[in-house]
């Protein structure tokens, strides 16, 4: 059973709701034994009390984890109804007080599920959201379409992710079809690192480049990297920088705000990114963003005026509905038009 945690999105107070609560004191540890379920339901409730949000869900995951599983559900029952050793008490007090610190659980307990991946998780290195599962899933149909299987069929595809974080999005495409190489780029070193550690715990590191890159300040090694890829795919950082005020305690106070925080409309990375696609991209790459909501129109608006040989193919949305990804290609460039008639 797949893990899945809902308060990383943005949160109905906002951040200055949460400033008083920021100190924090944890309760003292059990005077006697206690049951797993009774450790569970101890820390639900001060979750409860203390204001922590997914109160079950933060105590279901840490407990879990101490007994060796990914959820309750997967544990037999005899486990939840023994008393705890003393150590793992002592280990569920620690835990549990770093979620009441308001840490997210994924940090807490150092790993999370991304698709078909468990992936180690360290902060400040972004957290992968569940809608980033679905852009995973609309490059892997356009891989798969692009790989094909029939005659003259091209397997050998290189996809560039900017802004890798964890490595979720280029480990889960590299998990996902064997022929794939990929490069990934991340303006934090920490990123970087987190990305070759995962890398290495699956496997995959023979067919990932990792590099320590700010697209923004370095574009030009970007491209000396990378020509010719069949996909661009990023979840860049695009909140409005208003907007960061009013992001939960978890993310404000625990996440990276460079991937976070894509500037005054949100735009600052993904037009930096489209600039660049042209030159980066094989005829007829596409490029794959997770977006904010407002921002598709924009960007398909922005990309006709200001980017030649980028054509705006769609816009697709996330499962609540949200329009949360663009779809953009590159058009074959008079340039390469003129010497394919030579
Ligand atoms: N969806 C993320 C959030 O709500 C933001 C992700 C991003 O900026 N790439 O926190």
């Amino acid at each position: 059973m797949w893990r899945s945690a809902g308060y990383r999105c943005f949160g109905p107070k906002g951040l200055l709701g949460y400033l008083a609560v920021r100190t924090f004191s944890a309760p003292a540890l059990p005077a006697g034994r206690i049951t797993a379920l009774q450790a569970m339901d101890f820390w639900k409730r001060h979750f409860v009390e203390r204001g922590v949000t997914e109160p079950d869900h933060s105590s279901h995951y840490i407990l879990a984890y101490l007994l060796g599983a990914k959820t309750i559900e997967s544990l037999e029952q005899r486990k939840l109804t023994e008393f705890l050793s003393p150590e793992k008490t002592e280990q569920m007090w620690k835990l549990c007080s770093r979620r009441l610190s308001r840490m997210p659980v994924q940090y807490v307990i150092e790993e999370w599920d991304f698709r078909d991946l468990t992936l180690k998780m360290r902060p400040p290195v972004f957290i992968p959201r569940p809608e980033t599962e679905e852009l995973v899933e609309l490059v892997l149909t356009d891989l798969q379409m692009k790989s094909g299987t029939g005659v003259g069929a091209d397997n050998q595809h290189t996809c560039l992710e900017v802004g890798c974080g964890s490595g979720a999005i280029s480990l889960s495409l590299l998990k996902s079809l064997p022929q794939l190489k990929a490069i990934a780029v991340d303006q934090s070193q920490a990123a970087v690192d987190l990305t070759g550690e995962n890398a290495l715990r699956l496997g995959l590191q023979d067919r990932l480049q990792i590099h320590h890159l700010d697209v923004m300040k370095e574009a030009e090694t970007v491209l000396s990297l990378s020509s010719s890829v069949s996909v661009l795919v990023s979840n860049p950082p695009y909140l409005f920088s208003e907007d960061m005020t009013t992001l939960e305690p978890e993310i404000f106070w625990f996440e990276d705000h460079a991937a976070l925080d894509g500037g005054n409309d949100g735009l600052k990375v993904i037009k930096q990114i489209l600039t660049l696609a042209p030159q980066i991209l094989s005829d007829h790459g596409h490029v794959y963003l997770e977006v904010d909501p407002r921002h598709p129109p924009l960007i398909q608006r922005w990309v006709e005026a200001n980017v030649e040989d980028m054509h705006y193919v769609e816009t697709r949305h996330d499962i609540c509905g949200r329009p949360r990804f663009c779809i953009l290609q590159r058009e074959e460039s008079n340039r390469d038009h003129k010497l394919d008639l030579d």
